[in-house]
């Protein structure tokens, strides 16, 4: 096999090297506990407030309004359970990453009321359609910033600006979530220009380690908590904190604020020529999503007659990495709920295939990808029933 070749940056990043070598200290010798008054704990605890910092800089928000979970999905439960209380209504999307779909789920089976709203045919939600769901027990909307399968962005801004004027007449305040897992690696997350109240980040999506998220919390938002037990974090998320994976994220924040425009740009270039290429040289495939309201990293395509999973395996045979929609469900064998909420059929949803690019990513790897997307989906056509 010749060299492998990763286009699944959405699912997670690899770790950038300067991340692993701020870390590496942290995992070795400095090892104290961040909470603990004496010196291994001081050395500790001020490796996490410059994280902090360093994050709350990225967010344009103050170090006390962030806080550390082990991830996104955590942060997503903690904003929808945290926030509201039985006879509380929620306003979400139906696209949304499953750990903050099925939160909504639950917490519906538990007594809240939910809507679930379906964006255009474009993957992009209407504002208009947010604003009619309104209704007087309304207490949280939280809608993402940018859909992990097809990347679309999302009208936050437009809804903070629109909230802010709702609020100012509103006895019983309307609270704005937006979980920013997939758009914070390539836009602006400056929760002051967005209007938000609550914002889920996750460090393995912009070259970081696992297993280590935040929450931003406006100040004065009223959040209860999902983990009793400790002082750690303002006492609203306990648990000793994963130091080394906290400098880690702070570094990856540091690069990112850096490096973000030009690598954007760089990736952007790479994706409108795949997408250009794909759908002039593959018969019968059409790209989902809208192309202007896109992160630039993303790419993803229906392929008329072929299964996406087909593709995925037959793909990684060849040592190239790409996938159907999200890693935490691939295991399902569903058809995308992404795709089903923007009016697919069910085999259009079957077919579909996300190829997400990285800061790493080189024009050759798009070059030997296109070639072995090509025979692949050749070959599976000719054992599929016709079209
Ligand atoms: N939200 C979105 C949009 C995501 O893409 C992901 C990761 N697939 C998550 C939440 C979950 O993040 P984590 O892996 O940090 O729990």
């Amino acid at each position: 096999m010749s060299k492998k070749i990763y286009l699944d940056y959405a699912a997670t990043t690899p770790l950038d090297k300067r991340v692993l070598k701020a870390m590496m200290s942290y995992l070795k010798e400095k090892f104290g506990n961040a909470m603990s008054f004496h010196l291994f704990g001081k050395e500790t605890e001020k490796a996490v407030e410059k994280a902090r910092a360093q994050i709350a800089d990225l967010l344009d928000a103050d170090p006390e309004e962030i806080f550390f979970t082990s991830g996104a999905t955590e942060s997503n439960n903690w904003a929808l359970r945290g926030l509201t209380k039985k006879g509380d209504h929620i306003i979400t999307s139906a696209i949304e990453h499953h750990s903050l779909k099925e939160t909504a789920e639950a917490l519906q089976k538990e007594g809240r009321e939910v809507t679930f709203l379906k964006p255009e045919e474009n993957g992009v939600l209407a504002l208009s359609k947010i604003q009619s769901a309104v209704r007087k027990n309304t207490k949280l909307i939280s809608i993402m910033f940018a859909n992990n399968e097809v990347g679309t962005i999302q009208p936050i801004q437009k809804t903070g600006e629109w909230l802010k004027k709702e609020n100012k007449n509103k006895k019983n305040k309307i609270y704005l979530h937006t979980d920013a897992a997939q758009a914070l690696g390539y836009l602006n997350c400056s929760v002051k220009k967005l209007g938000v109240d609550l914002m889920s980040i996750s460090a393995h999506k912009i070259y970081g380690p696992k297993g280590i998220g935040g929450l931003y919390i406006k100040r004065g938002a009223p959040i209860k908590n999902l983990l009793f037990g400790g002082e750690q974090e303002q006492g609203k998320r306990p648990g000793t904190h994963n130091v080394a994976g906290i400098v880690g994220f702070g570094e990856a924040t540091r690069i990112l604020i850096k490096e973000r425009t030009k690598n954007a740009k760089k990736i952007k270039k790479l994706r409108d020529s795949l997408i250009k290429k794909v759908l002039k040289e593959i018969p019968h495939s059409s790209l989902n999503g809208s192309i202007k309201r896109r992160l630039p990293n993303n790419a993803n395509f229906s392929f008329k007659n072929v299964e996406g999973e087909g593709i995925v395996l037959g793909l990684s045979l060849k040592g190239i990495a790409v996938s159907t929609g999200s890693a935490c469900t691939s295991g399902s064998l569903e058809p995308s709920h992404v795709l089903l909420a923007m009016g697919k059929g069910p085999l259009e949803a079957h077919g579909s295939l996300r190829i997400s690019l990285g800061k790493y990513t080189t024009k050759k790897e798009i070059d030997v990808f296109i070639k072995e997307l090509k025979k692949t989906i050749e070959r599976l056509r000719k054992i599929s029933p016709e079209l």
